[in-house]
């Protein structure tokens, strides 16, 4: 067999990511945005973040996670819109649908990226590039949408390859070629490595991959613990990781930014509360439960705290609105004034199957019956039609 045959067989993980993925549904959806700079995020004015930007804005230095008053003023004449969340659900749904016409095997990472593992789609679809061809090309063609897409032999490298080319990419990485391509990197490049990591890895006087590639094996675990004989291994290109499909959501979360600092305790307990309503219904819809509940603040200053407590597996409003209140009134005194507050979820998991042919329900019965009864109402006569009492008080001021 030809070398081409070897690195096709090897190279079967396809990474696949949207560009500027929820400012070009909307330039999509409305042609008078094609070719401006379009901010999705919200009001200006409204204190929140750029989710994403077109790359009109990129090029005025607009970044995803800028305050978007920051994003105004390098790009003034933008145009800033709320974010379409459901919209673009939908559209997501569609790209997921098209990538899951070549292989079952498909690791969901987010809204817009995922990766495939099509090892055992070759016989019927042909090689791991002409599949990855065809993904882009119908993504085009069906959504008209850009998808770039990177293919190499693990995970790490095949996100790589897709982020490297960007926009509208499409880049193969083969096993002969990762090591030099490495090389010159910085090493912000490896999977992990954020601008903590960066930092530390600079006063070890590691500033590309080359560096880490020339370390003894051993050397940078000593410096650093675990994370070190991960980053070795990814700078040599090794990634064991498989594509997992099915991957559920770790976390779900809901924040929000306030028009104005506020220190009222009430408000902010009540805007839990309703959060966690909220995030509940999200779970009990997906049959899960969450073990960890996070509660974070900033403040006025930007400095930001959060805090997490475990509890038993539960998606019952009740509970988890009165862990996150508890948590608020263990970490925030009142003071400084609050810019925004955040519940999130983690440690999910599915809800255990309810057995078969149990009559009765212990006194001491958790909530979720009534949690349930109140979903079916909400669902029938809308979100607002039925709470709690002391859910009820406050408005949620529009997220983003
Ligand atoms: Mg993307």
């Amino acid at each position: 067999m030809d070398n081409y045959h070897v690195a096709a067989k090897t190279c079967s993980i396809i990474h696949c990511d949207l560009d500027a993925f929820y400012a070009s549904v909307e330039q999509r959806d409305t042609p008078s945005l094609q070719g401006k700079p379009v901010i999705v995020g919200g009001n200006p004015r409204s204190r929140g973040v750029v989710a994403t930007c077109s790359y009109e804005a990129r090029q005025y230095g607009v970044k995803s996670a800028m305050p978007l008053v920051q994003a105004q003023r390098l790009c003034p004449h933008a145009v800033f819109l709320p974010v379409a969340r459901q919209r673009y659900q939908e559209v997501s749904r569609q790209v997921f649908a098209i990538m899951a016409d070549y292989t079952p095997v498909m690791e969901i990472l987010s809204i817009d990226e995922a990766f495939l593992d099509v090892s055992s789609s070759l016989s019927a679809f042909g090689s791991p590039e002409s599949i990855g061809r065809t993904i882009k090309q119908r993504v085009e063609k069906e959504l008209n949408l850009k998808i770039s897409v990177g293919i190499s032999y693990n995970k790490f490298l095949a996100k790589l390859a897709s982020q490297l080319d960007k926009p509208d990419g499409f880049r193969v990485i083969r096993a002969d070629e990762a090591w030099a391509l490495l090389r010159p990197l910085p090493v912000q490049c490896l999977w992990g490595v954020g601008e903590k990591t960066r930092q530390e890895l600079d006063r070890l006087g590691l500033y590309h991959i080359g560096d880490i590639q020339d370390l003894p094996e051993g050397w940078l675990a000593d410096k650093i613990g675990s994370a070190g004989k991960l980053f070795w291994e990814l700078a040599r290109g090794i990634d064991s990781r498989p594509v997992t499909p099915g991957r559920q959501r770790k976390s779900l979360g809901r924040e929000v930014t306030f028009a104005a600092d506020t220190t009222d305790i009430n408000y902010l307990k009540d805007l839990l509360d309703r959060f966690a309503v909220e995030l509940c219904r999200k779970l009990r819809q997906k049959d899960m439960e969450a073990g960890t509940v996070t509660v974070k603040i900033k403040y006025s200053n930007f400095a930001a705290i959060s805090r997490s407590k475990t509890i038993s597996p539960s998606n019952s409003d009740m509970l988890i609105g009165e862990t996150a209140i508890g948590i608020l009134q263990d970490a925030y005194p009142g003071y400084p004034p609050l810019r925004l507050i955040g519940l999130s979820l983690g440690k999910l998991t599915a809800t255990p199957a309810l057995e078969q042919g149990s009559l009765f329900v212990p006194v001491e019965a958790d909530t979720s019956e009534i949690d349930r009864v109140m979903d079916d109402i909400r669902r029938r006569f809308g979100s607002q039609a039925i709470g709690r009492a002391n859910a009820l008080t406050w408005k949620i001021p529009k997220d983003e």
